[in-house]
């Protein structure tokens, strides 16, 4: 993977006679190929070089007071020891309503639904609780860089199949080729980050009669699921068969624009359930007590704050993509998530990683090299990552200094 710094070689500690000592660093076989994360470099250089930072996905902007308060008052309350394993009753309930009102599918809320620190760990549960080593597993590259480490720890074989621009369509004849009689999941990210595609209803039924002709499990991590602008979002576990077979995973932290709660869960049946309970026990046991209650208060938000955070996104957008054009990149239609992904060789620079570079020294802003979301890095050479979860001066302003700085060659 390319990376923009190697930061990884040594660490320098001091004994105790005050000597330094300098040690090579120490991972264990199966992350060894894996870098630090693309996002933790790129917000630590915007610091450094005082750049705008349109790189890692947070928001500038806070939470809504409601589900702060709610937070607030549960810790007033004394909810400040363990929660339940697999979830505070009251949220698991939370969840299971809102799954309901999103696909109309009725889940038990606590045989089905398990509470995890972010989907992220609901993402590394899901893989270390249902995956063999050996079993292979297909992604849809480019792909969010947990996954690929993840079922590196879990020993998994991983299979890619590259969704290329302008639509990032998948490619169902490479899909009918690649599912083997070893793979054993499928794991999709729909709205998808980086590129903003969202899944059709005819790509995933498609998808959907491959894993049960094939008996494949499917895992959708649909973090980005209120941020759907240009279609409906689907849930691959509404489709006719398909929930049986499926793990979804979903957050707080976007729709809320709370990144730094890391409340997730994941929705299955019980069967499947079992294993992502097995290994979320191990891994955290219980996520945090308080935030949980929070995170109920806000899944049951009135229908008004989620229309009212697709409106305000939509401006962003607007904002960040028109102000991109004008400044000369050729930019990918983003149908959800807050980011977009534009084509950066008409300003001349060899790969996206050096772009990126030249972007945060030169210019001030943070932009997410794609090369890192490929397992061949040379696919996303021509390509790099936006986000506009930002407060509209700021995207303004990033807007400004690139149509001042950026020339095109
Ligand atoms: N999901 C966020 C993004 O894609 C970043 C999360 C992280 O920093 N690991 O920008």
């Amino acid at each position: 993977m390319s990376t923009v710094s190697t930061e990884n070689a040594a660490v320098t500690t001091q004994n105790e006679s005050t000597q330094k000592t300098h040690h090579p660093v120490q991972v264990a076989k199966r992350l060894e190929k894996f870098k630090t994360t693309i996002f933790t470099q790129m917000s630590s250089l915007a610091i450094k070089h005082g750049a705008i930072n349109l790189g890692q996905g947070f928001p500038n902007f806070d939470g809504p007071e409601f589900v702060k308060e709610a937070a607030i008052q549960a810790i007033k309350d004394g909810k400040n020891q363990y929660a339940r394993g697999v979830g505070v009753p009251e949220l698991n309930n939370a969840i299971s309503e809102r799954f309901k009102k999103d696909t109309g599918l009725l889940v038990d809320p606590d045989k089905e639904v398990t509470v995890t620190s972010g989907c992220t760990e609901a993402i590394a549960a899901t893989i270390l609780g249902l995956i063999n080593p050996g079993d292979e597993v297909i992604l849809f590259s480019p792909f969010y860089d947990s996954y690929e480490a993840t079922l590196s720890m879990a020993g998994a074989n991983v299979k890619c199949i590259t969704l290329r621009p302008p639509d990032f369509a998948v490619p169902i004849n490479e899909l009918k080729h690649t599912i083997s009689k070893n793979t054993r999941a499928i794991l999709i990210n729909t709205p998808h980050n980086p590129t903003g595609k969202m899944f059709t209803r005819e790509e995933l039924n498609v998808i959907a009669s491959l894993c049960i002709e094939n008996d494949v499990l499917v895992f959708t991590d649909e973090v980005y699921d209120k941020l759907a602008f240009e279609m409906d979002h689907i849930s691959m576990a509404s489709l006719p068969g398909m929930y049986e077979r499926t793990v979804t995973m979903n957050s707080l932290g976007k729709t809320f624009s709370l990144t730094g709660w890391k409340i997730g869960w994941a929705i299955a049946p019980p069967h499947l359930t079992w294993g992502v309970r097995q290994a979320h026990s191990f891994l955290t046991f219980a996520t945090s007590t308080p935030m949980q209650w929070a995170t109920s208060v806000a899944l049951r938000a009135p229908d008004s704050y989620f229309v009212e955070l697709k409106r305000d996104y939509l401006e962003k957008k607007a904002i960040l993509v028109d102000g991109l054009k004008a400044v000369g990149f050729k930019v990918f239609p983003s149908s959800g998530t807050y980011f977009v992904v534009v084509d950066h060789t008409p300003f001349g620079l060899e790969n996206d990683v050096a772009f990126c570079e030249y972007l945060i020294k030169e210019v001030g802003v943070v932009a997410i090299p794609t090369s890192v979301f490929y397992l061949n890095p040379e696919d996303g050479k021509n390509l790099v990552r936006f986000t506009f979860c930002k407060d509209e001066g700021t995207l303004k302003a990033a807007v400004e200094r690139m149509k001042e700085k950026l020339v095109r060659k």
